[in-house]
């Protein structure tokens, strides 16, 4: 079986059956993985820009899991290597068929995040190369959802793939899903995300959020579903 010198950890099954759930508790776990990824980076420019990612991935019609991290390289003469894609690799390489979430980190300015995006970001967004990246890769989904944050503040952003390229392509005015986490429990993220499944039952059907909106919601929302 191929592997990866970037796993984390292999496992097997979701509590309540949901891989989805299982990236939102696992949100404090990744971010610190992600925190520990960015001492690995490498970037030559006199204000370097260091990344760190990792990411929770599935082998579909089963309950295989895998945490994967990545982190990003760039020599002088070379290429610039994302911190994601090196994640989706490993993700990859472990067989997993596909990624639920990542979350990446970086310390970059407001200013940085502009210059490598266009976007004045808190957080960095992903680049231009990434979204190439996430067509090419066989584990990436247009809703596969991207937290990102930083290095010592706990204000998290997280939106799928699909909605950062929208709004770095056609749709510059979108809002970035933000939200000031606290310390990140888990466990209150996931008794929002029940709470917010639960509900859809009350809903008509083409009301009903998706699992990855679900995630999202739950992110932006905990604070006030939880009293
Ligand atoms: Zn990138």
């Amino acid at each position: 079986m191929p592997g990866s010198n970037l796993l984390i950890r292999r496992g097997e099954g979701f509590p309540e059956g949901d891989p989805f759930r299982m990236y939102l508790s696992l949100l404090p776990d990744l971010r610190t993985y992600a925190r520990e990824a960015v001492k690995e980076a490498y970037s030559y420019r006199p204000e370097p820009v260091e990344v760190g990612s990792a990411a929770f991935s599935i082998v579909e019609g089963s309950e295989i899991w895998a945490l994967t991290y990545g982190y990003n390289t760039k020599a002088e003469h070379d290429e610039k290597s994302c911190a994601e894609k090196k994640d989706l690799e490993a993700a990859e390489d472990e067989g997993m068929t596909r990624t639920i979430g990542m979350f990446n980190v970086s310390d970059n300015t407001i200013e940085q995040n502009r210059s490598i995006t266009d976007i004045p970001s808190l957080n960095l967004p992903p680049c231009s190369v990434c979204h190439g990246d996430f067509r090419a890769h066989p584990v990436a989904r247009p809703e596969m959802l991207i937290a990102t944050g930083g290095l010592k503040h706990d204000t998290v952003q997280i939106n799928t793939a699909e909605r950062f390229l929208r709004l770095q392509t056609e749709e510059p005015d979108l809002v970035l899903y933000e939200s000031y986490v606290g310390g990140l429990d888990g466990e209150r993220l996931v008794r929002a995300y029940d709470r917010l499944k639960s509900q859809q039952k009350f809903s008509p059907e083409v009301k009903r959020l998706e699992p990855h909106q679900l995630v999202i919601t739950a992110v932006l929302s905990h604070r006030d579903l939880i009293v």
